[in-house]
């Protein structure tokens, strides 16, 4: 699916988002000089005894985008389409991320270049623990910590943090988040991306006047993101008419029974939506043309390109992936009329619980549950509301706003500190 538009290349559109927001903004080209350059790229050669006991060599990848707010922040994905230059997107892409919600870190990101599936456990985790050992110097609590993402959960980030404190001759709880609550990790960080999705897709329909009881949602992939954007999405009393995977799409036109479909993707012999039966199978792009008030892509980037913005129904889009949507997509939708609340403000949610994730094992005083969700949707309700305010007051897009907040907050930071030496 990926690249089926004209605009394929995920670096060159994060630069194309930052030229619009600079230029509309009136930001000196010396800003703009500066933050479309990422401040370190790293790529690291990581073998691997496979089980057989061959070996393989795999591509690893940490690019830190800008520390100007405070260290880099991101997660690590472990997939096939992995290369420097869609490291480069993510990476700048949580630096507008952590700024628009005003979380005092920069944006970083990471990955290796692999089909995770094709892997044991045993293999995954050699992968892991060689991989972060490649880029011990560039990572830790005060620098760069990642987290989980596509293909990685708490497991990975338990062997990162094991790694790396071994490393370090002591335990260093900090060096990443989305770790297990054993090991210093937070409540609540597991459902955060799609808690955080479903809330402002929420505080979105609220401004519209809709109502809850009467919204249909679609939503495109079944990853962390999409099963607990729909969780949540159902508990705020939404209809999920669909949801899809890399099996397909499955639409119910009276809406899924959300709690069915988790258990049944839950169980370690499915793994993924193959053979659920209790709904239609369409395909992706039947999916992503559903009529419905909020279609919210959940899997990867570049899905809403020049090739299918025309055949969207919804009324508005909620980015729970980061940059599902091309630049000339975006332009096709805004001019139907199709508001589109942009990831680095409604996938928030997972960084931001990383961030309290962090200041937890810095306290070494962890929270329950109930304070990580207060905390977690003051924050998003306040970077809403700043972006809200901004669409209002400016008559600009959501992706537009977004952007006016995050960018002046790191340009700032760039002018106040100087430039070293
Ligand atoms: N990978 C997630 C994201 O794209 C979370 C990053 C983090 O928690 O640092 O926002």
């Amino acid at each position: 699916m990926t690249g089926t538009g004209t605009e394929s290349n995920p670096f060159e559109n994060a630069l194309k988002q930052l030229r619009l927001a600079c230029d509309a903004m009136g930001i000196d080209n010396d800003i703009y000089n500066y933050l479309k350059h990422p401040t370190r790229t790293v790529q690291v050669a990581i073998p691997i005894k496979m089980d057989d006991g061959h070996l393989e060599v795999f591509e690893g990848f940490r690019v830190l985008h800008s520390a100007a707010r405070g260290p880099g922040k991101g997660g690590m994905r472990y997939s096939l389409a992995v290369n420097m230059d869609e490291v480069k997107a993510l990476a700048m892409w949580m630096t507008w991320k952590t700024a628009c919600v005003g979380i005092p870190y920069g944006g970083a990101k990471g990955g290796v270049r692999v089909d995770p599936r094709k892997l044991s456990v045993a293999e995954l985790e050699r992968l892991t623990r060689r991989f972060t050992a490649n880029i011990i110097n560039v990572i830790g609590p005060e620098t760069d910590i990642p987290a989980p993402d596509m293909n990685t959960g708490p497991r990975e980030m338990g062997w990162m943090m094991d790694t790396y404190s071994m490393q370090k001759g002591h335990v260093v709880h900090g060096v990443v988040t989305g770790k297990p609550v054993e090991i210093g990790g937070s409540l609540g960080r597991t459902q955060a991306t799609g808690h955080g999705v479903a809330y402002i897709a929420n505080e979105y329909a609220k401004r519209q006047g809709w109502n809850p009881a009467e919204c249909t949602m679609v939503i495109q992939g079944f990853g962390n993101v999409g099963q607990y954007a729909a969780l949540t999405a159902r508990d705020f009393g939404y209809k999920i008419l669909a949801v899809s995977d890399i099996s397909g799409g499955y639409y119910k036109p009276e809406g899924l029974d959300v709690d069915e479909i988790f258990a049944y993707i839950s169980d370690p012999a499915h793994r993924t939506l193959e053979g659920y039966e209790n709904a239609q199978k369409i395909t992706n792009e039947e999916l992503l043309a559903l009529e419905c008030d909020i279609l919210a892509p959940c899997a990867l980037e570049n899905q809403i390109t020049d090739a299918n913005a025309e055949k969207l129904r919804c009324k508005a889009m909620v980015e729970g992936a980061n940059g599902p949507t091309t630049p000339i997509a975006d332009e096709i939708l805004q001019k139907r009329g199709i508001d589109v609340v942009p990831d680095i403000l409604a996938n928030a949610g997972g960084v931001t619980c990383s961030y309290f994730e962090w200041i937890q094992d810095r306290m070494a005083l962890f929270w329950d549950l109930e304070q990580v969700n207060k905390e977690l949707d003051k924050i998003m309700l306040r970077a809403f509301n700043g972006v809200y305010e901004l669409v209002v007051e400016k008559k600009i897009s959501y992706r537009m706003a977004a952007y006016f907040v995050a960018v002046k907050r790191v340009a700032k930071a760039i002018e106040m500190r100087g430039i070293y030496p």
